[in-house]
C-alpha cells in the first residue's frame, strides 16, 4: 500500500499517550447516511434488549437466561441442564456464526450491534453532546466555569440514572420482569444483597461509559483481538481508497485533501488513511465525515467507504474464497445437527433405570417383578398428565411408589417403579420391552427398558 503517513502509529494503541496513560477521545458527533442508520438499528436493539425477557410467546419470555432456577429461554423455547448438549451446540453454532460473520463483514458486529458500542455512542455520548456542547462546533468553549461545573455535575447524574436503568435490564434477562419487580418493590433490608448487587453493577457501568469508553474495546474486549487472525484481504471493513485519496494535499493531489475529520469524528482516535487497524469498530462514522467534505470539495463521494483491501487493489467486490467455503461449510452441519437434535427434543424429559442392586423378584408363582427409578422433568409451561404404558404387553402391571399422573408445568418428579409380569411373557434370561410415556391420550415417546427374569 502506497501511504504518505509515517508508521508510529504502529508503535502503541492510539488512545494511549507517551507517558502509558489513557487519552481521552472528544469526537465530533457524526452525521450523515450511515449514522441515520446506524441508529435506526441501534434503538431496534435497544428495544429488543428492554423487551426481549417481557415478552412472552407461548406463555415463556422471549429470552431469559435464569441461572439461579437453571432455566433458559431462547426465543420462546424453555432450555433446562438436561439440555445442555442442545445449549452447547447452540453456543458452538452461535460462535462458528460469529467467526464466519467476522471473516466476510469485519468488525461489522462491533459498530454496529455491540451493546457497548450501541450504549456509548447512542445514549452517553448523545448525553454528553446535550450537556458539554456538540464537539462538531466546539460549542463547549462558550460557555463559563460555572456553567461548565453544573453542566459537567448534570451530566453525571444523568450518566447515573442511565447506568441503573441499563443494570436493571441486565438483571432482568437473568431474573424475568417479575422478579426483579419483586426485587425492586421489596424494602431494601429485605434484599441487602440483591441491592448491592445493583449499585455494584450500576457504578461499574457508570465507571465504563463515562471513563473507560473505547479502551473497552481496545484492551478488555477478545472479540475485537480476534480479528488480527480472522480477517483477511477480502474482509470487507470500512476502509480507505488509498488509490484514489493519495497523494494527499490540497492541490494537484488525489481525492483526500488531508483535512483530517475522518479523525476528528472517530471514537477511537484512528486515522483510517492508515489502514485497519484493532482499535477501528467500523462504525462508519468517518465515512459519513469524509462523505461530507468530499461534497463540498466537489469530488466523488466513498473516498472511505465498506470495502477489503482486495476491491480496493483489484476494483472487484467478491467475498469468495476458501475459508469462507470452509467456514459455510462447518456451520452448515452444526445447524443441520442442531435442527435435528431440537426436533427430536421432547416436552417431557424422561428417564427409567433398573434400580441398583435389584434382582428379579417372584411375586407368586405366575409373576416376577423388576423395579425401576423413573426421573420426569416437564420442559413445557403446561400441566401434564402423565402415564406409563407397555406398548406390545396389555397385561403388564406397572405401579409408582409417588403420584406422578400431575406434572406441573417446568417441574420435576422422581419415582421407583414395580413393573410385574406373567413369567410366561419372559424371553429367558433377559427380554427388552418398550414403555410409551403418554400426555392424557397423546403419545409423548417410547423407551426400550430391560426387564430379567429370574435366575436358575
Ligand atoms: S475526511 Fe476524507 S478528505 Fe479529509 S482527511 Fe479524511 S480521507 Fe482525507
Ligand atoms: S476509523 Fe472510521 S469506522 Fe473505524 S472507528 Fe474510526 S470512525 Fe469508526
Amino acid at each position: 500500500m502506497e501511504n504518505n503517513s509515517t508508521d508510529a502509529f504502529r508503535d502503541k494503541p492510539i488512545n494511549i499517550d507517551e507517558t502509558g496513560k489513557s487519552k481521552r477521545i472528544v469526537a465530533k458527533q457524526p452525521k450523515g447516511k450511515w449514522y441515520n442508520r446506524r441508529t435506526y438499528f441501534a434503538w431496534f436493539c435497544i428495544l429488543f434488549l428492554i423487551f426481549a425477557p417481557i415478552i412472552k410467546i407461548n406463555g415463556n419470555p422471549l429470552m431469559l437466561f435464569d441461572i439461579v432456577n437453571r432455566k433458559f429461554s431462547l426465543f420462546g423455547n424453555m432450555f433446562y441442564p438436561q439440555d445442555t448438549f442442545i445449549l452447547a451446540l447452540i453456543m458452538l453454532v452461535a460462535v462458528v456464526c460469529i467467526v464466519l460473520f467476522t471473516v466476510i463483514y469485519g468488525r461489522l458486529f462491533c459498530g454496529w450491534a455491540c451493546p457497548q458500542t450501541i450504549f456509548l455512542e447512542m445514549i452517553y455520548r448523545r448525553i454528553e453532546y446535550l450537556f458539554d456542547g456538540n464537539h462538531r462546533n466546539l460549542s463547549n468553549e462558550k460557555y463559563d466555569e460555572y456553567s461548565k461545573i453544573i453542566r459537567t455535575i448534570g451530566k453525571h447524574l444523568v450518566y447515573i440514572i442511565i447506568s441503573f436503568i441499563i443494570t436493571n435490564v441486565f438483571i432482568m434477562w437473568f431474573t424475568g420482569p417479575e422478579k426483579l419487580w419483586q426485587i425492586i418493590s421489596s424494602p431494601i433490608s429485605e434484599n441487602q444483597l440483591g441491592f448491592l448487587f445493583m449499585a455494584g453493577v450500576s457504578l461499574f457501568y457508570y465507571f465504563v461509559y463515562a471513563y473507560l469508553r473505547q479502551q473497552i474495546c481496545t484492551f478488555f474486549c477478545p472479540y475485537g483481538r480476534l480479528q488480527g487472525v480472522l480477517l483477511d484481504s477480502k474482509s470487507i471493513s470500512v476502509i480507505y481508497d488509498y488509490k484514489r485519496g493519495e497523494p494527499r494535499g490540497s492541490k494537484n493531489t488525489g481525492d483526500c485533501i488531508d483535512c483530517k475529520q475522518c479523525i476528528a469524528v472517530c471514537p477511537t482516535g484512528v486515522d483510517i488513511r492508515n489502514g485497519s487497524q484493532f482499535e477501528c469498530i467500523n462504525c462508519t462514522a468517518c465515512i459519513d465525515e469524509c462523505n461530507i467534505v468530499m461534497e463540498k470539495v466537489k469530488k466523488p463521494g466513498n473516498l472511505i467507504r465498506f470495502d477489503s483491501y482486495h476491491g480496493i487493489e483489484t476494483g472487484k467486490h467478491s467475498i469468495k474464497n476458501a475459508r469462507t467455503y470452509a467456514y459455510s461449510a462447518v456451520l452448515l452441519i452444526l445447524v443441520i445437527v442442531l435442527g435435528i437434535t431440537v426436533s427430536k427434543r421432547t416436552s417431557v424429559d424422561v428417564s427409567i433405570n433398573r434400580m441398583q442392586g435389584t434382582m428379579c423378584q417372584e411375586i407368586d408363582i405366575n409373576n416376577v417383578s423388576n423395579i425401576y427409578t423413573v426421573k420426569l422433568i416437564n420442559k413445557s409451561n403446561k400441566l401434564k398428565n402423565i402415564s406409563f404404558k407397555l406398548i406390545d404387553i396389555p397385561n403388564g402391571d406397572l405401579q409408582f411408589t409417588t403420584d406422578i399422573s400431575q406434572l406441573e408445568a417446568g417441574a420435576a418428579i422422581e419415582s421407583v417403579l414395580m413393573l410385574k409380569l406373567p413369567k410366561t411373557l419372559l424371553k429367558g434370561r433377559s427380554t427388552d420391552l418398550e414403555i410409551g410415556v403418554y400426555d392424557s391420550k397423546t403419545l409423548l415417546s417410547t423407551y426400550t427398558i430391560n426387564f430379567i427374569g429370574l435366575q436358575k
